[in-house]
């Protein structure tokens, strides 16, 4: 048993670890988040956009009760969407209304700073690189930084993402690689510098696929356009097998011979992208992956459930493994074993469709015809709206 005001102890503060200190404090709970960056400003470029589902990610922010900060900065209108074939023929195209909440995009540095500045700056410790973490008597664990310092703790709480230091305390589980790579690339100011992209890509995203490849862009609420090259290759291609990242020039024109026989105009988004292109192999953990409660420790987002972006969730389930979290501990700050046995029945349930989802996307849209396949996904979601069932995207 733990005293009834449990010391817990959240390691990361991206979306997940933010979320879950946010509403610990709207229910009077403080925490500690440990995060490695030195500070918040330090991370430039906090990556694209993404979309909050109502049931997820906006519930989430409802519970941190920052649902008028998020009205504020959503974007509505990113929700549409056109599929391409490698021609540069147009196969489906969805427009937004302007007051559709069923999934609006968001950029995810705005989303950030709207959890950072609900959060009690005082309960942040910025610099604390977690090295590892050990587990003493009572449930109690001992956290050892990269700057020499330690603390000890009730409740640890893993939201430290992909390669997390505490998931091995939970279980032995690693990310494997999916078998897609991404480079990622954008076009900065993009309607004054290049309107005849900006007009392609509209409002909300584009995806061209087929080829075992695939050309993903997002507009972003900066201006910017994000683009996700993907391609079907081993883990260390990108880096071992000849794209220059550090010589941009060479690096387009090596991409750009992947695409050589798709239409130009798509290709345009890898031909005047800035400068800056990013590898990004797609990890993931085993689907269906869970492990038996331990005392004093547990894992949300990334951490607990890397999965591949297709299903368009890892972000939005981070924010909801945290509400649950939140609630479990609220309800019984005495007895933390119940707690996390609670949380982590409920996250291990939710996850597996969703992760199961990520797979079968991925597979069906990184491959020989994924325009047709994501043609037919789509014509599938088109008529369960129709019936009224909704349907995981
Ligand atoms: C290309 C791409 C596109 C995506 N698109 C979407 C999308 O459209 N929708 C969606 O819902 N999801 C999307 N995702 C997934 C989403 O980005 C992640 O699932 C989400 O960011 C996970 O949040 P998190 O808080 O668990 O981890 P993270 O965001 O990774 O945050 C972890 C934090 O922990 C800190 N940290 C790491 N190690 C340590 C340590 N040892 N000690 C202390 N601090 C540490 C890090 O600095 C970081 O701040 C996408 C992912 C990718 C790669």
């Amino acid at each position: 048993m733990h005293p009834t005001t449990p010391r817990i102890a959240i390691v990361g503060g991206g979306l997940g670890g933010l979320t879950l200190a946010r509403v610990l404090q709207v229910n009077g709970i403080e925490a500690t988040l440990y995060e490695a960056d030195i500070n918040r400003h330090i991370r430039l470029g906090q990556g694209g956009t993404l979309d909050m589902h109502a049931e997820s990610g906006q519930h989430a922010l409802h519970e941190a009760g920052l649902d008028a900060e998020f009205r504020a900065a959503a974007r509505p209108e990113g929700q549409d969407m056109k599929l391409f074939d490698k021609h540069g023929t147009l196969l489906s195209e969805q427009a937004t209304d302007e007051d559709d909440m069923d999934r609006p995009e968001i950029d995810r540095g705005v989303l950030r700073d709207i959890l950072l500045d609900s959060v009690n700056p005082d309960s942040i410790q910025w610099g604390k690189y977690l090295k590892d973490a050990s587990p003493l008597t009572g449930g109690q664990h001992a956290l050892h930084f990269a700057d020499g310092t330690a603390t000890t703790c009730d409740l640890l709480v893993g939201a430290d993402g992909a390669w997390s230091h505490v998931r091995p305390l939970v279980t032995a589980a690693e990310p494997d690689h999916s078998g897609v790579n991404f480079v990622e690339l954008s076009i900065t100011d993009v309607d004054r510098t290049h309107p005849a992209i900006a007009e392609l890509v509209g409002r909300g995203s584009l995806y061209a696929l087929g080829d075992n490849k695939g050309i993903m862009t997002q507009r972003n609420g900066d201006g910017r356009i994000r683009t996700y090259v993907a391609f079907r290759a081993r883990e260390d291609w990108l880096t071992m097998y000849g794209i220059p990242f550090d010589r941009p020039d060479v690096a387009r024109t090596v991409i750009l011979g992947y695409f050589s026989d798709w239409a130009p105009e798509l290709t345009d988004l890898i031909r005047y992208c800035d400068d800056t292109m990013l590898p990004r192999p797609i990890m993931q953990l085993p689907v269906g992956l869970t492990w038996a409660s331990k005392p004093g420790v547990t894992l949300i987002g990334d951490a607990a459930h890397l999965m591949s972006p297709f299903a368009g969730a890892g972000a939005n389930l981070a924010m909801r493994d945290a509400v649950e979290l939140a609630q479990a501990v609220t309800e019984n700050p005495g007895n933390l074993p119940a707690a996390i046995e609670t949380y982590e029945k409920a996250l291990h349930a939710y996850v597996l469709p969703v992760a199961e989802i990520a797979s079968h996307h991925l597979d069906l849209m990184i491959s020989p015809d994924g325009d047709k396949q994501m043609l037919a996904l789509l014509k599938q979601f088109d008529a369960m709206a129709a019936q009224g069932s909704g349907g995981d995207r």
